[in-house]
């Protein structure tokens, strides 16, 4: 982090890597998917070869997401590496373990194939941490602290850190939330010092909603003229215009805004809806911007050694695969939902890799559960049962009642985390006699906790960060249907929970009903997965979460094979 004597720091000392920097800011409200838009201004620049990355900065005071609800906030992302985040850098100050991070670095890893480091997500909270934490340490002496230069410093070094430690041709750098918002503020006066410093080597790209009137029957440019208005008071001009809408933008529409927010007209950008996601970076390209946004920060085409993630014409051939997996698989995910189908991102898409590369196309049928839900009527139609992760005691009978319904109709199973836990609950009820059995999460009074804590978390108080977090070594026995996927005696997969499987209840009746522990961690001790020995019903539960390294080029292996065994089962129910 900052030093005193570095408080006058200019970025152009720094930065004697060349990185270019491109700032990604929303306009007219969030949630329009400026996550996607980052994620395929890179696949344009790696198809181009460039050494790219991305920052993600979310204003909000948490230090990170780990303490957000995912039924309100989204999914938590977690991360190959835990770091250790030290406020003030290079003090005897404590650290603070992040792995958790904003759910869009799913969405820049699955488009990018790159592994993005925690320190990539960047929070108030951290900031203003880093700021308090430095000045109780004597490290602003004689000045006043204030947001600039102080707290747009600490911004403006932890960007240059990330450029220069990882040698970057660009750094794609997200702010979340929308232009106007107050929190979000001092990030673009950072971004603003920063243009200012290095003009030819940064650009400005705002991706803002241009909504659509039906009374008028046309697309509305309005609201994007007042945030780009919003973004101009606060000294910063775009440079690009992103237009988020259902349609393509009308010509008469890309000329107004143009003419509005004083951006050449090939500089903006349609973004219409589109089924999939990954075709983002093949509409930009189309419409130029690669080669625009490349001679506006003075980037020169690299020789590009081939490569099938970064290539153009494989990733078109990759869309295509995709638009045309078009027989159905549907699987039903029984849990607790609030009002947005990001809790579970990485899950869904996870499926729809693992579906299309095998012709289909996933119907997700998210059950909320309530105590009027009839699950039994719910799981009629599916094809597959996926139980996902979680926290808590809602949904959680529910959701043990559609892993019994699975072991008892033979229906294709995958158990998340949470929802492999529920899964041993369910056995341990089902095939051992063991009435109420439970976590001790949902119930501390069970009289069997069959999943309870780690011993490594006994002794843990506080929140954030204190869970077993991140990859770690899994052993796979061979001859179960974890090792049939992975076909690997070793991997890597990544965690996040407090509690496990309990292997005091895994007894011989318990073997002779077909339970069969198909992994664990490296000291034998962690239960990482359970799966049934039956040779006509897939049914696996992970304590770890595979979805977090699935690639739409590349599914996870584990969903993969799910997904193989719905079909089967589907074409087979079809044939009866
Ligand atoms: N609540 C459970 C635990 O802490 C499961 C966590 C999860 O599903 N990520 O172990």
């Amino acid at each position: 982090m900052i030093l005193p004597e570095k408080c006058n720091i200019k970025l152009t000392d720094a930065n004697k890597n060349n990185t270019r920097f491109i700032f990604i800011t929303g306009g007219v409200m969030s949630a329009v998917g400026k996550g996607v838009a980052t994620a395929s201004l890179g696949k344009i620049l790696q198809f181009r070869g460039f050494n790219i990355s991305v920052v993600k900065i979310d204003p909000y005071l948490n230090v990170d997401p780990g303490t957000l609800n995912p039924v309100e906030h989204g999914e938590c992302f977690i991360t190959e590496d835990v770091w250790d985040f030290t406020p003030v850098h290079g003090s005897d100050e404590r650290s603070y373990r992040i792995s958790e991070i904003d759910q869009d670095f799913g969405t820049y890893s699955r488009f990018l194939g790159i592994e993005m480091h925690p320190s990539h997500n960047i929070t108030s909270g951290q900031i203003y941490l880093s700021t308090i934490l430095s000045e109780r340490k004597g490290k602003f002496l004689g000045k006043t602290v204030q947001l600039i230069p102080h707290v747009t410093n600490i911004i403006k070094e932890r960007l240059m850190e990330i450029s220069r430690s990882e040698n970057l041709d660009v750094l794609l750098i997200e702010c979340g939330g929308t232009v106007g918002d107050l929190e979000s503020s001092i990030f673009l006066e950072a971004f603003r010092q920063i243009k200012l410093e290095i003009p030819n080597r940064t650009a400005l790209v705002h991706v803002t909603l241009v909504p659509y009137s039906r009374a008028v029957g046309q697309q509305k440019s309005k609201p994007t003229q007042h945030s780009v208005k919003m973004l101009q008071s606060m000294g910063l001009q775009p440079d690009i215009i992103i237009g988020r809408s259902k349609k393509p933008l009308a010509e008469d529409i890309k000329s107004k805004i143009s003419l509005y927010s004083n951006v050449p007209e090939a500089a903006v950008i349609s973004n219409p809806d589109i089924d999939i996601v990954y075709e983002l970076p093949i509409l930009f390209e189309e419409q130029g911007l690669g080669d625009f946004l490349c001679e506006l920060i003075d980037l020169k085409a690299k020789l590009v050694s081939y490569s099938e993630v970064n290539n153009y014409s494989e990733w078109l051939k990759m869309v295509e695969m995709y638009k045309n997996a078009d027989k159905l698989v549907r699987i039903a995910m029984p849990g607790k939902y609030f009002n947005i189908s990001d809790s579970y991102i990485s899950i869904n898409d996870a499926l729809e890799h693992a579906a299309a590369h095998q012709g289909y196309k996933t119907e997700l049928k998210m059950i909320n559960i309530t105590e009027e839900t009839k699950i039994e009527e719910e799981l009629k139609d599916c094809d597959g049962i996926l139980l996902t992760p979680g926290f808590g005691e809602r949904a959680v009978e529910g959701m043990i009642k559609s892993a019994e319904y699975a072991m008892e109709n033979r229906v294709p199973f995958l158990g998340i985390c949470f929802g492999a836990q529920l899964f041993f609950a369910a056995f341990c009820r089902k095939y051992l006699g063991l009435k109420d059995a439970n976590s001790s999460e949902i119930n501390p009074d069970t009289p069997y906790p069959v999943v309870d804590l780690l011993q490594s978390q006994k002794d843990v108080t506080e929140k954030g960060g204190t869970m077993r977090l991140g990859a770690q070594k899994i052993v796979v026995k061979e001859k179960t249907k974890l090792y049939d996927a992975y076909q690997q005696k070793e991997i890597y997969e990544r965690f996040r929970h407090r509690y496990h499987i309990q292997e005091r209840y895994i007894d011989e009746k318990a073997k002779e009903k077909g339970l069969i522990v198909s992994s664990r961690d490296e000291t034998g001790k962690i239960i990482n997965s359970i799966e049934l020995d039956r040779a006509d019903h897939w049914m696996v539960g992970t304590q770890f979460h595979p979805e977090f390294k699935s690639r739409p080029y590349a599914p996870s292996k584990v969903y993969y094979d799910f997904i193989k065994a719905c079909t089967t089962y589907k074409n087979k129910k079809k044939s009866i």
